[in-house]
């Protein structure tokens, strides 16, 4: 079992926000985290069993491989599939199941020319390396990676290095709070901000939640410190009726966060509506490339049109990545569903909260 004072940043501090915390709640809280990083730090830290248990801790749709629906991983085994193309991909994206529960990785072994590249700039390199052939850099992922794709494209432009495409099914993550907070039965009382996303979004995008929707959110850090303040952050917030959007991590994330990677991200991709994983479309939440880049477009250039697939069955992500189910209340978790088997993508990436739970062995 895990030491949990071992792993605590500042056990002292932490001991005492953990105390005003059983002290300033009032009334259940359930909060969701939006990244899933936060997911995996949450659990890491041992927090999860210390928290009083009032507050409930929701899993979110802030896992780029979770969210990534059957077509896109549908349209990924068709260029697989095609002859003088190379795909490069983040090496998460291997193991999501596309429909009838194939994969990358099956494809890869099927003979299928997949490399695991760690940049988009290793992609660019395979395009030169390879000029009969046409490099198609899966781009998946939020506003964190888009940037540096656009900036791939950029210099693919500059280049003239006409064989590198992107098929670009970036998804962004302010219109999926949107999505969560006007279900009417939306379980969130408050978000915990991604940390990530948001030194490239700052807080602008996010005002909406409190406003709007009179739901706290807090862009935090990683440490279980962070966590915990935040979470007083949000008690307090309850407490005196009045949501806002608060920065904690200020030592990472400027208020306005970085205006160069959002001007580099906008000179290359349009906002258009994208596919979620057990969510559906969601209008003004994904990134398509522009006319301007269109020779770079992997969608264009080799005629790749998303089709309708069909949800995993008995996956329940969708219900997970909502907050309305927790991971071990799926039929399927750590049955038929497991990390080495993975019936949906919550359970492949370490980000996954069906992997998280899994691996912490969380069983109610
Ligand atoms: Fe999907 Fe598996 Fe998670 Fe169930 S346990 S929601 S099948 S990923």
């Amino acid at each position: 079992t895990m030491n949990v004072s071992d792993s605590f940043k500042d056990p002292e501090l932490c001991k005492k926000l953990l105390e005003q915390l059983h002290e300033e709640l009032d009334s259940p809280l359930r909060f969701m985290e939006v990244c899933g990083t936060h997911t995996v730090a949450i659990f890491q830290s041992g927090l999860r069993p210390l928290l009083p248990k009032e507050i409930v801790h929701l899993s979110g749709p802030g896992c780029p491989v979770c969210v990534t629906h059957e077509s896109e991983v549908a349209a990924f085994l068709d260029l697989a599939g095609k002859d003088n193309v190379i795909l490069a991909t983040f090496g998460d994206l291997m193991r999501v199941p596309g429909p009838k529960g194939r994969n990358l990785k099956l494809a890869k072994a099927e003979g299928a020319r997949i490399e695991i590249v760690y940049s988009p700039l290793d992609a660019l390199k395979l395009a030169q390396e390879n000029p009969n052939d046409t490099v198609v850099f899966l781009g998946v992922g939020f506003e964190t990676t888009a940037p540096t794709i656009a900036a791939s494209i950029q210099m693919a432009k500059q280049q003239n290095l006409t064989n590198f495409k992107v098929l670009s099914f970036h998804k962004l993550v302010p219109p999926a709070l949107k999505v969560l907070l006007e279900d009417p039965d939306c379980a969130v009382d408050a978000f915990l901000l991604p940390g990530h996303v948001s030194t490239i979004l700052g807080m602008e995008p996010y005002h909406f939640v409190a406003e709007r929707y009179n739901t706290p959110g807090v862009i935090t850090g990683f440490d279980p410190v962070d966590i915990l303040e935040s979470l007083l952050i949000m008690v307090e917030q309850r407490k005196n009726g009045k949501a806002s959007i608060v920065n904690q991590y200020k030592r990472a994330v400027s208020d306005s966060g970085n205006a160069k990677a959002r001007e580099i991200m906008f000179s290359v991709f349009n906002i258009a509506e994208a596919q979620w994983r057990g969510v559906g479309t969601i209008p003004e939440s994904g990134l398509v490339i522009k006319d301007e880049y269109e020779e770079f477009d992997a969608l264009k250039a080799l005629d790749i049109t998303l089709t309708d697939v069909p949800q995993t069955p008995g996956c329940k992500c969708g219900e997970v990545l909502k907050g309305k189910m927790q991971p071990s209340d799926c039929p399927l978790f750590a049955k038929g569903c497991t990390p080495a088997k993975p019936v949906g993508p919550c359970m492949v990436s370490t980000e996954g909260s069906c992997a998280a739970y899994f691996k912490y062995q969380v069983t109610a």
